[in-house]
């Protein structure tokens, strides 16, 4: 296994360490029902991906 020649110093480590979650989490909109999607997920509240039926959505009437 490769060994690292220099022990990597704390402000390297840490600078690493600070990109970490840089990116903000972002958010799109379902086509079908227009809720706040997550990119590439199911659409939680029509459960329809790309266009598909994917989740098989219980109605809001209890019986
Ligand atoms: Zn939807």
């Amino acid at each position: 296994m490769a060994v690292p020649k220099k022990k990597t110093t704390k402000a390297k480590r840490d600078q690493r360490r600070a990109h970490w979650k840089v990116t903000k989490s972002e958010v799109s909109k379902c086509p079908s029902c227009g809720a706040f999607v997550r990119p590439y997920h199911v659409c939680i509240e029509c459960g329809k991906y790309k266009g598909r039926q994917v989740l098989a959505i219980k109605e809001e009437t209890a019986s």
